[in-house]
């Protein structure tokens, strides 16, 4: 079957045309370039961009995938969690869709909709794989044994997200927002020893996360280096706090598999796009012979193809749809593959 997938929970209105695990076509227009200038995603532009967004980036992605609206076999959308308002224009017009084409509707949740993306690109996952989803939102492990019906959270951030840790740390060092770009950019020109932060809840037996403790770190060093008049070595700090983070999420994630006697690892969510994220996994994930999958970066930041992924997946498994009268749940659990 054909699955037209539609992605609207943050700034990203995103739509693409997936067969199993093969991606058809796909568009995504953002409107990050509006909420730079606030240092992050203000709710009501993101809808409003989302509004007059999504029409033409439906046409779009049919037309690179030479397809017609009437060859769609099921609408899929996210359902949560994301912004409220943004969620409301994506799901609005999925029902629209699925309610004029007659065919199913399907609410899925975008943080497994991060892992599902994978399979378009190495086929399917195996199962159980563990996943490590880092976005902009949320710092989860899950063990997944079946994306659609199976998911289960071993640890999550207990404060900051990764990419939100990413985020706060580039304002302090007057980087542009998102801050994860900036960041890695400057880091490969700085020396990751040059200082060392702290590594929240390292080895502390669970799979959660701690970011905050690292952020207030980095602001400590900072005033420090004010105050002495002392001229901030910014690649150097970007290189010491990445490698901070990146050590931490690599760790517990192969820890994770280790402990479960799993042998595939995903990482996915923006943060994945992280260069130093993607080598040190690699190097830990040979180490400990797991085979490692990241999809490629523009399928780890937001998109519809990972909503169409996960909606195919839902689909094969014979899940029951949605009804039209589907909500938008704003704090979907990760949990939860498939929204009621
Ligand atoms: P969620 O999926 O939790 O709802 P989101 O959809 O807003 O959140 P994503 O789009 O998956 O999040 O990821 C955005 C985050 O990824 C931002 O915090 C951004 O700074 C971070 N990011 C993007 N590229 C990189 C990079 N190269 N290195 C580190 N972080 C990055
Ligand atoms: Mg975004
Ligand atoms: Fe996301």
């Amino acid at each position: 079957p054909l699955i037209l997938g539609i992605e609207s929970s943050c700034d990203e209105t995103g739509v693409a045309l997936v067969r199993g695990c093969e991606l058809l076509g796909e568009s995504v227009a953002s409107s990050v370039d509006q909420h730079v200038r606030f240092g992050g995603v203000v709710p009501e532009v993101a809808s409003r961009a989302h509004l007059e967004a999504m029409t033409p980036t439906v046409r779009r992605a049919l037309d690179s995938a030479g397809a017609k609206l009437s060859d769609v076999d099921a609408v899929a959308v996210t359902a949560g969690p994301g912004l409220a308002g943004a969620l409301l224009v994506g799901v609005s017009a999925a029902k629209a869709y699925a309610m004029a084409l007659g065919k199913p509707l399907y609410g899925v949740n975008h943080l497994v909709g991060h892992v599902a993306v994978d399979q378009l690109e190495h086929g399917p996952l195996p199962k159980p794989s563990i996943a490590l989803l880092v976005s902009g939102g949320h710092t989860s492990l899950l063990l997944v044994n079946d994306l659609a019906t199976d998911v289960v959270s071993l640890g999550d951030t207990v404060d900051d997200a990764a990419g939100e840790a990413y985020d706060k740390v580039a304002r302090l060092l007057e980087l542009p927002y998102p801050g994860g770009p900036p960041i890695d950019q400057a880091a490969q020109r700085g020396d990751p020893k040059a200082m060392r932060f702290p590594r929240g809840k390292w080895g502390d037996g669970t799979y959660d996360f701690s970011f905050s403790g690292l952020k207030t770190a980095v602001a400590r060093h900072v005033e420090d280096a004010e105050r002495r008049g002392a001229p901030l070595v910014v690649a150097d700090i970007a290189a010491a706090f990445q490698e901070s983070v990146v050590d931490v999420l690599t760790r517990k994630a192969v820890d994770a598999c280790v402990e479960h006697g799993v042998s595939t690892l995903v990482i996915s969510g923006g943060v994945a796009a992280n260069s130093a994220l993607r080598v040190l996994a690699e190097q830990r994930c040979q180490e400990a012979g797991i085979e490692l999958r990241v999809p490629r970066p523009r399928l780890c930041t937001d998109n519809g193809a990972m909503i169409a992924a996960l909606g195919a997946e839902v689909v094969a498994a014979g899940l029951p749809p949605s009804t039209l009268d589907l909500a938008t749940d704003t704090s979907l659990p990760v949990e939860s593959p498939l929204a009621v």
